[in-house]
């Protein structure tokens, strides 16, 4: 590497993204992840047809692909009546040619991750460090300097903190305090295809909208393996990441509800519970050489299923605008900042909104379904194009 290398903190989804946007502009790269494994939990993630133009400019359409699988439609069910409330056809034509060929897919996120890794590994300017945490970091101007867990201090022309929800770039950015906690809990687990009774099974990203919960299920891996995400209220925990969740609490959580939802959750002996959170949208993610991405810039709840669709975005715009300015980082990073802010600010608002109509009870609950069962396919597919139809780049 010649010219001094652009450093990431942080080796999620947006991370490695950014890494191989960078190093396709010719750019070295050093990332550096504090987990002991470049690894993604067993999980499904959705990709709205937004972030598969991402993975086109990233060179990776064939290997999602083999990965991915396309649902044919994403439904709302009303959990309490097991009525159909409203359908987006995300597997039809109309679909595909309103979002410029685009699909919706639905991918386990170790597959993604893994798809993201190899690509990585593939660019002989990018350098992927485990088990190194990143501290702090000293802008001096010329350079910036990250500080390691250990006493390493690590240079580089600028940090790209991509350390997510709890990131330690943003908290020595901003100052802004803890992240948000919602209320809402999630509990995720994954089911081998063999477990699904038959009747259960179907190619569709099904969420079943109850009282203060839902549960959404999709398969995963072509059809071996069926996700499952439990979600409610409780003002039980205050914050958590991937600890284990409480089958008897879930179980009366939804104990009202359809047999069908009920029959799911109780094939799940082992939950994987998080405290979901995320922040008011705000300006000012970079200073000078510094700047932020992904969920440590606009942390989002998942209603919306976009948070690692835009962190992959933003991963792209950052790498456009860094080649268009010519080592100006703090221009190429306002540039970045500017063509993303309202974009994010929209999803994390709207993704907050989605979580009061999933979670609709009495007169509103009657009132999301007599709006959503009088949408028309079109109108359903029209709704999303501001998210689905993607950003120029
Ligand atoms: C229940 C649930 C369902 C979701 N479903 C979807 C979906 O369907 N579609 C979608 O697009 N998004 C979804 N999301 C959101 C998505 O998971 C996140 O938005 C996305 O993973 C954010 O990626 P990131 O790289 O910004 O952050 P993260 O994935 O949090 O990665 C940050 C990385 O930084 C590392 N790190 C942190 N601090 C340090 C440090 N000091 N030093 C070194 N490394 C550090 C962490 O170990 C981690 O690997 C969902 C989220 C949840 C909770």
């Amino acid at each position: 590497m010649t010219a001094p290398p652009a450093l990431v903190l942080g080796g999620g989804i947006g991370g490695l993204a950014a890494a191989l946007a960078l190093a396709k502009k010719g750019r070295g790269v050093r990332l550096f992840e504090q987990g002991s494994e470049l690894k993604e939990i067993g999980a499904g993630i959705q990709l709205g047809p937004n972030v598969y133009h991402m993975f086109e400019v990233l060179g990776l359409t064939g290997a999602i692909e083999r990965w991915s699988a396309h649902p044919e439609n994403l439904i709302m069910m009303d959990a309490l009546t097991g009525e159909e409330v409203t359908r987006l056809p995300v597997g039809s034509n109309a679909f595909r040619q309103r979002f410029r060929s685009y699909p919706y897919g639905v991918i386990h996120r170790g597959d993604l991750y893994q798809v993201l890794l190899e690509a990585c590994r593939a660019e002989r300017n990018i350098e992927l460090h485990e088990k190194r945490k990143g501290l702090r970091f000293e802008d001096q101007g010329e350079q910036v300097v990250l500080h390691m867990e250990g006493g390493e201090a690590i240079e580089g022309a600028c940090l790209i903190g991509a350390d997510g929800l709890w990131s330690k770039v943003r908290a020595q950015l901003l100052g802004d305090g803890k992240p948000r906690v919602s209320g809402h809990i999630a509990y995720r687990a994954v089911l081998p295809r063999a477990a699904v009774p038959d009747d259960l099974w179907q190619n569709n990203v099904v969420l079943w909208a109850g009282p203060k919960t839902h549960l959404v299920h999709y398969p995963l891996r072509r059809g071996e393996l069926y996700n499952l995400v439990a979600v409610f209220h409780s003002d039980r925990y205050e914050e958590g990441w991937d600890v284990y969740g409480d089958t008897a609490e879930l179980e009366r959580k939804f104990e009202n509800e359809r047999p069908e939802v009920r029959r799911l959750l109780e094939k799940i002996d082992v939950w994987k519970m998080w405290v979901l959170c995320d922040r008011e949208p705000i300006k000012g993610w970079s200073k000078g050489r510094i700047v932020l991405l992904g969920d440590a810039a606009h942390p989002m709840l998942q209603y919306l299923a976009q948070g690692a669709c835009m962190a992959t975005e933003d991963a792209v715009v950052l790498a456009n605008k860094l080649e268009a300015s010519k080592g100006d980082h703090a221009s190429a990073f306002a540039a970045y900042e500017q063509d993303r802010y309202l974009r994010t600010a929209r999803v994390q608002l709207t993704a907050r909104f989605y979580g009061e109509i999933y979670h609709a009870t009495d007169v509103r609950r009657d009132l999301r379904n007599s709006l959503l069962k009088a949408t028309s396919p079109e109108a359903a597919i029209n709704g999303p194009a501001w998210l689905y139809g993607g950003i120029e780049v």
